[in-house]
């Protein structure tokens, strides 16, 4: 039976003294649990995060990784140095990356195929617009989106992660509902089955504006396989809540 994952996703908050907080509070709050748990920090606490996270059932996962193996590639973080620090998933083509560093279908095609060469999880991020939504190009987005993943040559896809995350959700409050998430979420199902003999054993996460209060509803459609989860993961309680939801 596949395990659903509840991956926070920090983004660029945190300090040295918060993430310590936060994660001794998760950590004892965290009843003994049948789905993962992750957390997906900002690079520069990986290593106080490996200390943190060690034994407490709970994985390391970085925000984004560079498609490149090493070099002059001034600012990038490579697999190999995310893998020094125990890191299990990466995020890869959120749609902060797509909108604010310019990162094309392409370069998340690379960095997924990156992170797979080297044992990492890549959690690739798919979803529209509110502009794309309303002209009715939902699924032709995130079918284009998943599409330039699923054609990385010479490498299982089935060992990927999808999270469905439509931008207009993302920090807003506005969540999906539970049958417009569905729905995405079967077209996308249906597109790993066509790539695939195991798509029904592969997670596909739902991400935005989930927390405490809609988590339930989200994680009990039969296509949502756990969540990727941006504010409510910065609060012990509700990122508790969500797990809990999930169990
Ligand atoms: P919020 O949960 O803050 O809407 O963020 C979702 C997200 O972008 C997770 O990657």
């Amino acid at each position: 039976m596949k395990k659903k994952l509840i991956a926070g996703n920090w983004k660029m908050n945190g300090g040295l003294a918060f993430n310590e907080a936060l994660v001794r509070a998760v950590s004892a709050g965290l009843a003994p649990t049948h789905c993962d748990v992750a957390v997906c920090a900002p690079s520069p606490y990986l290593a106080q995060l490996q200390g943190l996270l060690a034994g407490s059932g709970i994985d390391l996962g970085a925000q984004d990784i560079s498609q490149f193996e090493s070099g002059a590639y001034t600012g990038e973080v490579s697999a190999a140095m995310l893998k020094e620090f125990g890191v299990r998933y990466a995020i890869v083509g959120h749609s902060e990356r797509r909108q604010y560093h310019g990162e094309s279908d392409a370069v998340v095609a690379a960095k997924t195929a990156r992170a797979l060469a080297s044992g990492i999880t890549p959690i690739v991020c798919v979803g529209e617009t509110l502009a794309e939504r309303e002209a009715g190009k939902t699924e032709e987005t995130v079918k284009r989106q998943l599409a330039a993943v699923i054609h990385v040559n010479g490498h299982c896809i089935s060992e990927i992660v999808v999270a469905y995350e439509p931008v207009w959700a993302i920090g807003t409050g506005k969540t999906a509902t539970p049958e417009q998430a569905q729905q995405v979420h079967a077209v996308l199902r249906a597109q790993l089955h066509a790539a695939t003999d195991r798509s029904a054993l592969m997670r596909i996460l739902y991400g935005g504006s989930m927390n405490a209060a809609n988590a339930a509803q989200l994680l009990g459609q039969p296509d949502i396989d756990g969540g990727l989860i941006g504010g409510a993961a910065l609060k012990a309680p509700d990122f508790l809540a969500i797990v809990a939801a999930a169990a």
